[in-house]
Parts: C-alpha cells; sequence; structure tokens
C-alpha cells in the first residue's frame, strides 16, 4: 500500500541529558511532535497512508470525529485542505466549546464542522458518520471516513515505518533501544510499532501508555487494527494480544482532565530541558514511564526512548490550570 508524502520526516532523536541524570537511566526522546506545524504529531504518518487510500478510491471528502481539542482532526482538515479536499469533522462537546487551541485551527483550516453529545459519540460515532458520508454522496460527492484518530489499518501503517525509522536510527548514533514507550489514545500508533517489533524480531519493549479506557480496552483494539494492517500489505504475523503491553495506571481522572499534579510534571519537565509536553497525552505517559523507573518496574531497561507524538495546541486551552 502506498502513500503520500506529508510529514517532515525523519524526526530526530536525542537524549535528554538531564532528565537522564536524574532518573539513572538512558532516556531518549524522537520528536513526532514536529512531523509539521499546521499538521504535527502522530497523526500525520498515519494520515499519510489514509489520504492516499482516499485519493486513489476517487474520494473528495474527508470525514472524522473526536475530542473537542482532537489533535487527530486538526491534522485530518489542516491535510485535507493541503491535498484540496474538503474536510467534515464530527466533534463530541458537552458545552458549546470556546474557539480556541485545535478546535480555532480546524475552523481556520474551513473544516466543516458538526457536533455530538458525549453518548451520541460513544454509541454512534460511526454512523452519524455515515449518515454524513450518505449526504456528501447525495450532493454528489464521494466521502471517506477516516475512523476515530485514524487508528485502522492503513494508519497503523505510518508506525510501521515509523519504527523501522528508528532501527535506521539506532545504526546511525550507533545505540539501541530496548524499551520504546508511547501514550496511546484509540491504538494505531501502537499497533504499528508492535507489528513491526515484531516482524523485524527487533526483541524491544514496546510499552503503551494508555490516556483513557483500560489495558484489555487497548489490548483488543490493537489485535484488531493490527490484523487489518497484515491484510493490507500481505503479511502473515501471529498477532498475540498478550504481548501487548498497556499500562493503564496513568490514565488519572479521565480522558483530557489533568490532576494538579500532571499539570506541574509538564512544567518541571520544560523547565528542566526546554521540552514541552501536552496535557492529554505525553504528559500522563511521560509521568507514568518515569513513575515506572521510579518503581522499579524498568530495571532491564537502560536505553529508553519515548516517542513525542504532538498535541501542543491542546497545551493553551490549559494555560490558567497552571500555577507558577
Ligand atoms: C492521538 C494521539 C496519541 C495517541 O495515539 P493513538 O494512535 O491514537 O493511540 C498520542 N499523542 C498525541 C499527541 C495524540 O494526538
Amino acid at each position: 500500500m502506498k502513500k503520500i508524502h506529508l510529514a517532515n520526516l525523519p524526526t530526530k532523536v536525542y537524549k535528554l541529558e538531564r532528565l537522564s541524570k536524574k532518573v539513572g537511566k538512558n532516556i531518549f526522546i524522537k520528536r513526532d511532535d514536529q512531523t509539521g506545524s499546521e499538521i504535527s504529531g502522530n497523526k500525520i504518518r498515519k494520515l499519510e497512508y489514509a489520504l492516499k487510500d482516499a485519493i486513489d478510491k476517487g474520494c473528495d471528502t474527508i470525514i472524522t470525529c473526536g475530542g473537542i481539542q482532537s489533535n487527530h482532526c486538526r491534522a485530518t482538515s489542516a491535510a485535507a485542505t493541503m491535498l484540496g479536499l474538503k474536510s467534515i469533522l464530527l466533534l463530541r462537546i458537552s458545552t458549546y466549546p470556546k474557539v480556541e487551541g485545535n478546535f480555532f485551527l480546524d475552523k481556520l483550516f474551513g473544516a466543516q464542522i458538526e457536533y455530538c453529545t458525549p453518548d451520541e459519540y460513544r454509541n454512534s460515532r460511526n454512523e452519524i458518520m455515515e449518515k454524513i458520508a450518505s449526504d456528501v454522496a447525495s450532493k454528489g460527492g464521494k466521502a471517506y471516513i477516516v475512523p476515530e484518530g485514524a487508528s485502522f489499518g492503513p494508519g497503523a501503517l505510518g508506525y510501521i515505518d515509523c519504527m523501522k525509522e528508528i532501527v535506521k536510527q539506532e545504526n546511525e548514533l550507533n545505540i539501541e533501544f530496548d524499551t520504546i514507550v508511547c501514550a496511546v489514545g484509540s491504538g494505531g500508533t501502537y499497533a504499528g510499532l508492535y507489528i513491526e517489533n515484531k516482524r523485524g524480531n527487533l526483541k524491544k519493549r514496546v510499552i503503551g501508555m494508555a490516556v483513557c479506557d483500560d489495558t484489555l480496552y487497548f489490548q483488543n483494539a490493537v489485535e484488531q487494527i493490527s490484523h487489518d494492517a497484515i491484510k493490507l500489505i500481505d503479511l502473515k504475523l501471529d498477532i498475540d494480544k498478550s504481548e501487548v503491553e498497556i499500562n493503564d495506571k496513568y490514565v488519572g481522572i479521565g480522558y483530557a482532565l489533568s490532576t494538579e499534579e500532571e499539570l506541574k510534571f509538564i512544567a518541571d519537565l520544560a523547565a528542566l530541558e526546554a521540552l514541552v509536553l501536552d496535557p492529554v497525552y505525553t504528559g500522563k505517559a511521560m509521568k507514568g514511564l518515569i513513575a515506572e523507573i521510579e518503581n522499579g518496574n524498568l530495571k532491564d531497561s537502560d536505553n529508553i526512548l519515548f516517542i513525542h507524538t504532538g498535541g501542543l495546541f491542546g497545551l493553551f486551552p490549559k494555560q490558567q490550570d497552571f500555577e507558577f
């Protein structure tokens, strides 16, 4: 399966010197938050495949869904606009949202926005997107539906490529990462890393830090996405969800909700390394990684690679919750 070139790749990898010293492990970071500026973050690697598929199928409109501050929706509307496609976003809201952060950018990129309640989102987002697609068809257009987070077969291919990119960088930097850590919100990023780790017999420990739901939920999701992905590339691989390591201890008080400690962690790391994590995904995931190191659960890990999956625009709407 082919992709369109949209992201700035390869993303750079370097060691977080001060953090490494502080926790007594070598912690490296891969800057997938720098895949672009409008199209920044992990979603663009997935969209390189998804949008190619859409164009190959003759579609002129991209429909996708997410929370009001969805990085994925923002990246999708930006990428669609870059490619001359129309985007329609189904956004989950409980009260009328402030126009800020990613949502503000969605509007700047000219996305058509539809809203649904959290209940509708949970129970029938795919049906609602199908309905929007048939409205597009009745007006003579052709829509392509990208599921939540682009976590489906084509999307996961983007993170198979990312794992290959990591292996190449290991050779260039003359280092071997024994452990790879990323945030998990819908599972597509993890699925791609998992597939290539297994296919290439890389023997890395790949840890996904859940930011919502629980371990079992994501083991099932990753299994499904992985099956869909390997089918697309005619790869025979024994997908085993018991190998999918998802840590659900750092979800905190819920998706996109931040505790004081989480925000303080983000501020402390920014002051230590000039590295800005986001409150919804990477802040929780990195906080979890450091806690696991401190708890002694990563004794066999010496060289850890944390994938910074992006989310910067989602930090600004939380600005007033920080205490200095
Ligand atoms: C979507 C997202 C993730 C999670 O990736 P999934 O493939 O959905 O699990 C992590 N970090 C950021 C910043 C994201 O926007």
